[in-house]
């Protein structure tokens, strides 16, 4: 398998990275993880257009345009003959002279890897996932919260709650007590037919698969609305659903040990999903066999 650093394209084995560059030292950069349907990737230009406003926002000046960087995730998708799968790009600020401050920056990286990816089964979606609160919070102050950086430790001392809870995953509230996202998406409720979800203003990542779901929503007519959510609306919603590029959209059953609904996927989220498969799928004119199966076998 092939990955490219900056212009370079070489082997995976033979990739590395200094010790010195800050996104290891610091966590001193961002990622964005984009899916592949059928050797397609989904949404590149959205992607592209977070991450360049993520650069804005760590200040880092990134060594490829976006032009550069897309035609380089299009070739590696080509090249490594994903299908369906994944690609990853990291950036980080490269390497600086000891320490935080950031005099004499130095080659800032991009690297880009890309791999096959088995979705969830048919199976997983069935069960959908059950998830725990987790103690982490959300800072809805910080401007970070909303940054796709790499620095993802509070993200995952929430996941390691719901690992050591023995379930799949966690939902972060913000330091004010509104729920934010999962450790990894974003959190959608559905009460009385209506799709809500939390403000990016929380201190949420904007979801690319979040904004998709906001335009399934439209086409099937059914109301979407942002909204400051505390843990006793998810407690008491008729459905509840994670978002991510990783899962798309997957049904949440219980939290805390506590149903939501009837402690199954809901049938909106099921069609919600549906729709979002529809929608990928003409996007890219690309068949999305594997994960079709997936949902029409876990329909109602
Ligand atoms: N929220 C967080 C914290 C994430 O890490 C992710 C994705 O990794 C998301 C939400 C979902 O974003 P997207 O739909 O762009 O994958």
């Amino acid at each position: 398998m092939f990955c490219f650093i900056n212009e370079r394209k070489m082997r995976e084995s033979e990739a590395a990275v200094s010790i010195f560059d800050r996104g290891f030292l610091y966590g001193d950069g961002i990622f964005e993880t984009l899916r592949v349907y059928g050797g397609k990737v989904f949404r590149l230009a959205q992607h592209m257009e977070r991450m360049f406003t993520n650069f804005q926002r760590l200040k880092i000046s990134s060594p490829l345009s976006a032009e550069q960087i897309s035609a380089n995730v299009e070739r590696l998708v080509r090249d490594n003959g994903v299908r369906d799968g994944f690609v990853r790009i990291i950036a980080t600020r490269g390497v600086s002279d000891f320490g935080l401050g950031t005099n004499n920056v130095r080659a800032p990286l991009v690297v880009i890897y890309a791999q096959d990816y088995p979705p969830p089964t048919a199976e997983r979606y069935g069960k959908g996932f059950s998830v725990v609160i987790s103690k982490e919070r959300a800072n809805a102050q910080s401007a970070m919260e909303v940054t796709k950086t790499i620095s993802r430790v509070h993200h995952v001392l929430a996941k390691m709650e719901a690992e050591e809870a023995g379930v799949d995953d966690a939902i972060m509230m913000n330091t004010n007590g509104f729920l934010a996202e999962g450790t990894s998406s974003n959190l959608f409720l559905i009460k009385n037919g209506e799709v809500l979800t939390a403000p990016v203003s929380v201190g949420l990542l904007p979801g690319i698969t979040r904004a998709a779901i906001y335009e399934c929503c439209d086409l099937l007519d059914v109301p979407c609305k942002e909204k400051q959510l505390r843990p006793e609306d998810l407690f008491s919603a008729d459905e509840a659903f994670l978002s991510s590029t990783m899962v798309e959209l997957m049904p949440v059953v219980t939290v805390d040990g506590k149903k939501i609904g009837n402690g199954k996927p809901g049938a909106l989220t099921k069609r919600l999903h549906m729709a979002f498969r529809e929608l990928a799928r003409d996007e890219l004119g690309a068949p999305l066999a594997r994960a079709d199966k997936g949902v029409e076998s876990c329909r109602d």
